[in-house]
């Protein structure tokens, strides 16, 4: 072999073309049976092949969650383990379901209601685990916002696929409201897990298909089943497989391991999408009750009255919660968690007219600390200054941000003597010990400057007494405690004590 060659070869081994990855594979396997499959129908060859083309589509789906876990680890396999149990119950109802269509003489009943029955609540149990994993905290504003579409789904379901059937089927009611029950269910864990996700991976973006597809699927065919358009072998069997693919594909596509990691609770702030799309759910009770009306049909007067009803009710909570977020935010120092000046000012105006104290805390010689180590440390060392200001003052006391690095506290019922006892015990417990920051710690003091509320005095004059006395305090050195000083006793006060 000439040098040249030996260079040639050398390069083509280490120049690879682009590897695809596993989850591509699968789905471009599967998309290959899928073809088969209607190839197949289309030639009206093959009946059986067809039927276990069809269920290889749907078992591989739990084959690939195996493969997929062992593959990428994630740190909780159960609801891995669950969701491949209901696709494997669902790909052993599909072959039962498919192969009394194409082999006569065959009556599997009802081997393939109990196994579709039985996969729903496996796969849903599933979903619940993926949904308290990634949030352990209560998401209440995505849980009433799922429930409102919820109640919305199961409403029309009711009125326009589960009412008519139990009138239209043979088959005994309680399969048919468990198969609706399971749909609904399912669909709705799907929103929850949807609505109260951050991070949103791929992983959850094939694990949406999955759930999403197969609610679809269910309800077309129940509503085809209804207008007696269903024949196997349509669009529906494309549909099915392809969200069993889905699921397949999430397990085994990488981001699948950090898909259940706890992720923080989203904002309940409600964006133009997510507020016109409960609004629009909102108003299917009278949308659909005027439809009944409009086609005179029976009206579902009852239902459709509590329906209305609970929406409503919903709605009230959801703007409940709204509301409360907008509160928390303008009451909350996002950097230190301490309450904000206007929560203090709102809290002054409640205490006027009894013995109220307030102190102005100022960070002496912050900027330099800026300007030395970074403004990242100034910050830490304003939490470090917050969480020391807390610990020090007495419960009922209200700790504030009151500037960039100005703090106030307001003391009800508080006396000149202990104005000044807590001003101290802060400026000490602050000068005490250097301020531990990324890298080191920080030698840091306060100034204090207090005041005490005086009948008839407003808040703005309080607050000008306290900075005066601040002001006192800097110039005075700084690291220094300056209140009004309390009234000396009158001697016959004394005697009498
Ligand atoms: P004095 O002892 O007189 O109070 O001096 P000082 O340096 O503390 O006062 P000055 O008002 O000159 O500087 C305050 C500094 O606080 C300036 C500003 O950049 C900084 N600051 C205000 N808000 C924040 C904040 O949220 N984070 C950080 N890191 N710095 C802040
Ligand atoms: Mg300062
Ligand atoms: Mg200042």
């Amino acid at each position: 072999m000439t040098r040249r060659m030996r260079a040639l070869r050398a390069s083509l081994t280490t120049v690879r073309a682009p590897r695809l990855p596993g989850w591509c594979w699968y789905l471009c396997g599967g998309a290959a049976l899928i073809c088969g499959y209607f190839l197949l129908k289309a030639a009206q060859a093959g009946g059986v092949v067809q039927v276990l083309l069809y269920g290889a589509v749907s078992l591989s789906a739990p084959v690939a969650v195996l493969v997929g876990v062992r593959a990428h680890r994630p740190r909780h396999r159960l609801p891995w383990y669950l969701a491949a149990a209901g696709q494997t119950a669902y790909g052993i109802g599909d072959v039962a379901f498919y192969l009394q269509r194409v082999v006569p003489g065959l009556h599997a009943d009802p081997i393939p209601d109990a196994c579709y029955l039985a996969s729903y609540p496996l796969m849903a149990t599933g979903l619940l685990l993926f949904i308290r994993r990634r949030t352990p905290g209560l998401d209440l504003a995505s849980l009433i916002d799922t429930a409102i579409v919820g109640m919305g789904a199961g409403l029309v379901m009711w009125v326009y696929l589960l009412a008519p059937r139990l009138v239209a089927t043979t088959q005994p009611w309680p399969v048919t409201v468990a198969y609706a029950g399971a749909d609904l269910l399912l669909g709705t864990l799907g929103i929850r897990m949807a609505l109260g996700c951050t991070d949103v991976t791929p992983a959850h973006r094939l694990l949406y298909g999955w759930v999403g597809g197969l609610f679809t699927a269910d309800m077309t065919y129940g509503y085809l089943q209804l207008s007696g358009g269903y024949q196997p072998g349509g669009v529906l069997e494309l549909l099915w497989p392809a969200s069993a693919l889905a699921l397949g594909a999430a397990a085994l596509h990488p981001s699948m391991r950090v898909l259940d990691e706890s992720a923080p609770v989203p904002e309940p702030t409600v964006r133009l999408g997510r507020l016109s799309a409960l609004t629009l759910t909102c108003l299917t009770a009278p949308a659909l009750l005027y439809l009944e009306y409009l086609h005179r049909a029976p009206l579902n007067v009852p239902l459709i009255a509590a329906a209305s009803a609970g929406l409503f009710l919903l709605a009230m909570a959801r703007m409940k919660v709204l509301a409360d977020a907008q509160r928390h935010a303008a009451i909350t120092d996002p950097l230190t968690g301490l309450r904000t000046r206007r929560f203090l000012r709102e809290a002054m105006l409640r205490h006027t007219g009894q013995d109220t104290g307030l102190l102005l805390l100022d960070a002496d010689h912050f900027k330099k600390i800026n300007d030395t180590y970074g403004h990242s440390a100034g910050d830490e060392v304003l939490v470090e200054l917050a969480r020391r200001m807390l610990a020090a003052v007495r419960p009922g006391d209200v700790v504030a941000r009151y500037g960039g690095e100005e703090f106030a506290v307001l003391l009800p019922r508080t006396g000149l003597a202990e104005i000044a006892a807590v001003a101290e015990r802060i400026r000490q417990s602050v000068a005490a010990t250097p301020v531990p920051v990324t890298g080191g710690s920080l030698p840091v003091t306060i100034s204090v400057g207090g005041a005490a509320l005086r009948p008839g005095q407003s808040f703005d004059e309080l607050v000008t007494e306290a900075d005066r006395a601040l002001y006192s305090a800097k110039e005075a050195g700084r690291n220094r405690v300056v209140t009004p000083a309390p009234a000396t006793p009158h001697p016959a006060d004394l005697r009498a004590a």
